[in-house]
């Protein structure tokens, strides 16, 4: 458990007695999407109180033992608009050190004609992105809300009624400390980042849409024999949609030296029920990754820890119940192969945050429903442009079909030619454009 949870548990008790003075935001789930807008909101002079169902590891500024082991699994792809929030809210440099930067994008299918390739150079950007460890992302956003004085953690806490009143919100859960116990919150307005099977969605009554894809991500940590240089890779190979990013060696910046730099992330779609032969065996993992491959990463020699993530695509219904937000990946769960989900969610959060800051300075209600459902229709646009092009490439590069092959071919073609299209799919990418 956290080392300061006791402590917060005793702010909490003064913050519930001067919630409805102080603005109180109350934030449901502590993942990367409720620490980030718990940051953005303390950037804007708000306070929040998050609470988290899972025990945090402690993290100390000096310590950096409780990162992720060399070869840890699961990685993010940060858009340049994520870097651009992060940067805003003065995070960047610390979370940098961590992060790779993607300087070209090549997109291919396996036993195809039709390739792609984008250049930061020919779209004169500074880079496509960043890639970095979720566990290097999700400590030094925990360090940076445990040093934050308007930001209140409490962990162990799992969240078990939400009752709304006219001008405020309570909030129920259960603490998991020494002795299990009942505690309440009052707030001015709710924020749900609770996940996919969000509790408070729940216990709101939202229903979902839900698809399922039949499909499971294998993420892992390789190594090559060849440097990265920056590059990533999307590849689709007949098993499913295969991305090889690059990532930074421990030892030195993988931005600075175009030596270093043999780590790659990849993230491997499979057919859920086939996802055991990608998972038991290193080397048989490492031969079909190749085959599936060829050799334009050079070859691949070593492979850390994999883990299994079954894909669903989950949508809210609706994203605001009165004086409550469902954000992150309760609002919406997307397919990762497009890498967009977290962009996603962090362009809600600094937009939801910009919006309660203006209503701060104008003295108004920041849980006010009438606020909360303009953020909802604000964000409808690109979160639906998000949503469509994921399933576009899941189902147009999956379809077996062989016209539907030829034409996807024939678009891979035209994608790497017209001088148009190049910067504009390379913008939304970004999430430079919404
Ligand atoms: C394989 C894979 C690769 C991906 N790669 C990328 C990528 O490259 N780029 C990108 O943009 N996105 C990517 N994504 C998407 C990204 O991971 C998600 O969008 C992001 O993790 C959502 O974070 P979240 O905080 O909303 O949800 P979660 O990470 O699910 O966090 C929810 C938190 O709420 C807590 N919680 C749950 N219930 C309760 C409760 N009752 N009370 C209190 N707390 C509770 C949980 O313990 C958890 O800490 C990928 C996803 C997958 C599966």
């Amino acid at each position: 458990m956290m080392q300061t949870t006791e402590a917060n548990l005793s702010k909490l008790n003064n913050i519930k007695h001067s919630a409805m003075t102080e603005q109180q935001v109350i934030i449901a789930g502590g993942g990367h999407v409720g620490l980030s807008f718990a940051l953005l909101l303390a950037h804007h002079g708000i306070a929040s109180t998050l609470l988290e169902k899972n025990s945090y590891p402690t993290v100390s500024p000096n310590d950096d033992s409780n990162r992720s082991h060399y070869l840890d699994s699961r990685n993010t792809a940060l858009s340049r608009r994520t870097v651009q929030i992060y940067q805003e809210i003065g995070l960047w440099d610390e979370l940098q050190s961590h992060a790779c930067r993607i300087d070209a994008v090549q997109i291919s299918e396996q036993g195809s004609f039709g390739r792609a390739q984008l250049n930061k150079a020919d779209e004169k950007v500074e880079s496509f992105g960043q890639v970095m460890e979720n566990a290097w992302l999700g400590r030094e956003l925990l360090l940076a809300a445990q040093q934050e004085p308007l930001i209140t953690l409490i962990d162990n806490a799992d969240v078990i009624a939400v009752d709304q009143q006219s001008d405020s919100v309570t909030l129920s859960f259960s603490y998991y400390g020494e002795e299990e116990h009942e505690q309440q919150l009052q707030g001015s307005v709710l924020v749900a980042c609770d996940g996919r099977d969000s509790t408070v969605r729940q216990l709101l009554g939202i229903d979902t849409t839900t698809y399922d894809y039949k499909q499971t991500a294998i993420v892992g940590v390789v190594e090559t024999d060849k440097p990265h240089k920056h590059n990533a890779i999307e590849r689709f190979s007949p098993a499913g949609p295969l991305a090889v990013l690059p990532l930074t060696d421990p030892e030195g910046d993988g931005n600075d030296d175009y030596q270093a730099g043999y780590r790659r992330s990849v993230v491997w779609v499979c057919p859920t029920g086939e996802e055991s032969k990608y998972l038991e065996d290193d080397e048989h993992f490492l031969a079909t990754l190749q085959q599936a491959f060829g050799e334009r990463a050079g070859m691949f020699k070593t492979a850390g820890r994999r883990g299994a993530y079954p894909l669903t695509r989950v949508l809210a219904d609706k994203q605001v119940d009165g004086r409550c937000v469902i954000m992150g990946n309760a609002a919406h769960t997307l397919h990762p192969v497009a890498g967009q989900g977290f962009n996603l969610c962090m362009r809600d959060a600094h937009v939801l945050a910009q919006m309660m800051s203006a209503q701060v300075l104008k003295g108004a209600d920041i849980g006010d429903p009438t606020l909360l459902k303009r953020y909802e229709k604000a964000r409808h646009t690109d979160q639906k442009r998000v949503i469509r092009f994921c399933d576009a490439v899941v189902h147009g590069f999956t379809h077996p079909n062989p016209a539907v092959k030829l034409a996807r071919n024939v678009a891979l073609v035209a994608f790497d030619k017209l001088p148009n299209i190049k910067p504009l799919i390379a913008n939304y990418a970004m999430g430079l454009k919404s």
